[in-house]
């Protein structure tokens, strides 16, 4: 199965806005931009949720139904690893391999020697930023090469499963301590060729910070020339390697990195390369922002979820540690948020940087707070339905108009 050149991935915790989500997809189509919708939910979410892989499929089915929806379309086991991926084969046709816990242990000392042999034939002389020096090899080896043969083994399981043309395979190193290097990401890329992993995105590790729901913290222009150079390294290695051509980098965004946004877009015009960003779950932001927007009982239901979420921050931002940055000091405490009126909430909440009155913090912690929603399911479910008109127009027009468009157009 070929990857689409361009294709978005959404999270939607509570699988109540899949046709929202697609109808910016077909909005954007009517403007020119052809891309391809990706649902992705982790197992991670699906535990915390008590949701199952089987639900999103159902939901994206009735999106595409709904809408009339012909194009492709994918369904991303997001950051599965042999433990967790069996339970996604039979829903998904597009596999996020997380190998990142195996980066830094060493293979066995003959498979790293029988690398670096057969790496020093590597050569990309358009390349200069590149460094294959035997030292580089070893080096990466001994820190990447483990976890290119886990990728191999999660691989090889899904496609004795499933068939190895059902799917889409990406490899995901995004959630670790480190950045690798566009060196590195080479050589990444020979050890899945070596372990015959067809792998169609790659997710390294970028420069800077990521956290879910808030924007880029880095320095942009140095984001900037790292990401042309990963570009570069995709586009060549692809070739020089012999893998997919539909090779593509996959930007794990955690949603909201609207300062780089217009960095990705002049890199991937200048290459004529494909692009898959992923989004986070910030769907389910847009659902609670509704909900405050609307007021009354939907507005007391959202001060409630902070409320609870703030008395458990510390168990609610354990499973998220890499991917966010609360400054627990910056939060306001539930007694000053409940005096909030509809436009305080709304404005501490909705990501608008010119905003004076808005509260990164607070965001990221209801960002990860869907944990509460679905404890209080029935609520909230009913809530979300009941104000769905005004949360549906919310979620297509953050999606279109604040990700697809700036990145894609
Ligand atoms: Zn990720």
């Amino acid at each position: 199965m070929k990857i689409a050149k361009y294709t978005i991935g959404m999270g939607d915790r509570f699988g109540q806005q899949a046709t929202a989500q697609l109808r910016a997809v077909i909005e954007a189509e009517g403007r020119g931009i052809a891309i391809a919708p990706t649902w992705n939910k982790s197992h991670r979410e699906h535990t915390l949720i008590g949701s199952a892989p089987d639900d999103v499929r159902i939901a994206a089915n009735s999106a595409v139904a709904a809408l009339g929806w012909k194009g492709p379309f994918y369904l991303d086991a997001d950051h599965v690893n042999e433990k967790s991926v069996d339970g996604f084969v039979d829903s998904c046709n597009f596999f996020t391999l997380d190998v990142a816990e195996f980066i830094g242990t060493p293979a066995p000392e003959p498979e790293i020697d029988a690398f670096v042999e057969w790496a020093q034939g590597i050569a990309m002389p358009e390349l200069p930023f590149l460094d294959y020096g035997v030292a580089s090899l070893r080096g990466a080896a001994r820190k990447f090469l483990l976890a290119a043969q886990e990728a191999g083994k999660i691989y090889r399981r899904i496609a004795f499963k499933k068939g190895s043309s059902a799917f889409v395979t990406e490899v995901s190193m995004d959630e670790t301590t480190h950045p690798q290097t566009p060196s590195e990401l080479v050589l990444i890329l020979a050890m899945l060729r070596r372990e015959s992993v067809p792998v169609q995105t790659i997710a390294p590790k970028f420069c800077g910070e990521f956290h879910k729901g808030v924007d880029y913290i880095g320095d942009v222009a140095a984001f900037e020339t790292e990401f042309d150079q990963h570009v570069s390294v995709v586009e060549h290695a692809k070739r020089m390697l012999g893998l997919p051509l539909t090779l593509k980098l996959s930007v794990h965004s955690g949603s909201d990195k609207f300062s780089i946004y217009p960095a990705i877009n002049r890199v991937i015009r200048k290459h004529g390369a494909g692009l898959h960003v992923k989004t986070a779950g910030t769907t389910w932001l847009e659902e609670l922002l509704g909900l405050a927007e609307s007021g009354g009982e939907a507005l007391d239901l959202a001060k409630d979820i902070y409320e609870q979420a703030y008395n458990r921050r510390e168990e609610l931002s354990a499973p998220y540690a890499t991917v966010i940055g609360i400054n627990p000091e910056a939060l306001p405490d539930p007694a000053t948020v409940h005096g909030w009126d509809a436009d305080a909430f709304s404005r501490a909440l909705r990501h608008d940087p010119r905003c004076a009155e808005f509260r990164g913090d607070f965001r990221q912690l209801l960002h990860i707070a869907f944990r509460i929603a679905a404890e209080m399911k029935p609520r909230f479910s009913a809530a979300v339905s009941r104000n769905e008109s005004r949360i549906a127009k919310n979620v297509t027009s953050n999606l279109l108009d604040r990700h697809i468009v700036p990145i894609f157009s």
